[in-house]
């Protein structure tokens, strides 16, 4: 029997057909296909400025670096995040620190935040920037995280990765609503796909700009922009440091034919969750509890294992659905527990939330071409290995 991914890209004859047009054409890069893909993102999220890069990782990077993340700063996030989330702070030379995750969404905890903020004041360590990740999908307590942001004076970037599609208190999550950007990755196993890709959101006209120079080596050719006199017709000016964060227009072509499907996407993602939820009813498993404010992009569907209601170990569960062909994961290990941050002094004990949920959580296949004949075999392949 073939085995089950844990997510998977759905490529149709349409997205085919979009990506082999662009290469007919005229351009690669730096065509009318990222324009065009970045105008759908912003008037889908009713953003004012939408900026396509090359990855999440990149656009996590610009953000930081529009923010003016630097050293002697610090970034703080969720421990239970992609190590993208934590990495784009060193990157600006900044320190990073983490918070805590709440018990029933695994979303960093706004009370941890809070009195992690408390104690940070009193040692004039406040961060500069926190990045609240929307992990599986569901936004975070946004509204308060934003209300500690204007009292503590950080600035936010929110990691929505699995976010896209999603809503948060009827707006789509890309609003900025209470946030200075928001990022979403389109990997191939996320929601839409435009193979490797990020984006950057935000409503900030100046944060737009910057990440705009930041994204292609600081180099403008606007007149307007510039420091000095341009010397004739082909003159450019580098006036900050930058990279090569471009998207390609292949990829943005895949994310444009990606668009016309992405709310389908979502609303079959709930269709096989809600099933889940119905067939794991009996289950030695905790399912995903959806907070009323949020309609999550269900990029992950997370179960957590009953240890207390069992006869197996954690490892058993996953190593068998392994064994039996279902591609199973875990999302994700807290990142202070990686050897690069524990290095840095971080130690098991630090985050003891966001550690119960490492001991317990596996991501079970969750795609929008799931079918529902391989949902039920994920779930008697899952009983099976439970032992119950
Ligand atoms: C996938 C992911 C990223 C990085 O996305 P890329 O596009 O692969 O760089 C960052 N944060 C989270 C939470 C992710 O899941």
């Amino acid at each position: 029997m073939q085995s089950i991914p844990y997510g998977r890209q759905h490529i149709n004859q349409a997205d085919i057909d979009a990506v082999v047009q662009v290469l007919q054409s005229d351009y690669l890069t730096q065509g009318p296909a990222v324009p065009k893909f970045e105008r759908l993102l912003a008037d889908y999220c009713g953003t004012a400025h939408a900026l396509a890069v090359n990855s999440a990782t990149s656009a996590l990077h610009i953000a930081c670096l529009a923010l003016d993340l630097g050293p002697g700063d610090w970034l703080w996030t969720s421990t239970v995040t992609f190590v993208a989330s934590a990495n784009c702070g060193l990157y600006c030379g900044a320190q990073v620190d983490f918070v805590d995750v709440d018990s029933r969404t695994y979303n960093l905890c706004p009370v941890a935040l809070e009195r992690k903020l408390e104690q940070a004041e009193r040692e004039g360590k406040l961060p500069k920037v926190v990045v609240p990740v929307h992990l599986t999908g569901q936004a975070c307590d946004m509204r308060v995280i934003h209300a500690l942001g204007q009292r503590y004076g950080f600035r936010i970037i929110e990691d929505a990765s699995h976010g896209v599609g999603g809503r948060y208190r009827d707006r789509p999550i890309g609003a900025c609503e209470y946030s200075d950007i928001t990022v979403f990755s389109f990997h191939p196993v996320k929601i839409i796909t435009t193979a490797e890709g990020g984006i950057a959101m935000t409503n900030n006209d100046g944060l737009a700009e910057r990440m705009a120079l930041l994204r292609s080596h600081g180099i403008t050719r606007d007149p307007a922009k510039m420091t000095h006199e341009p010397d004739g017709g082909w003159y450019y000016q580098q006036i900050m440091l930058g990279y090569n964060y471009r998207m390609t227009e292949l990829q943005a072509a895949l994310g444009v034919s990606q668009m016309d499907r992405l709310d389908e996407f979502v609303s079959r993602r709930h269709v096989l969750a809600r099933r889940y939820d119905a067939l794991l009813a009996n289950c030695a498993v905790t399912v995903p509890w959806q907070h009323p404010d949020t309609y999550s992009g269900l990029h992950l569907y997370v179960v957590r294992v009953q240890l207390d209601k069992i006869r197996r170990t954690h490892r058993q569960v996953f190593d068998e659905m392994r064994e039996k062909g279902i591609g199973v994961n875990l999302h994700y290990i807290p990142v202070h527990l990686q050897p690069y941050y524990a290095s840095m002094g971080f130690q098991a004990g630090d985050f003891p939330e966001a550690e119960r949920y490492y001991t317990e959580a596996i991501s079970l296949p969750m795609y929008a071409t799931l079918q529902e004949s391989e949902q039920d075999r994920v779930v008697d392949v899952l009983r099976e290995a439970l032992g119950n």
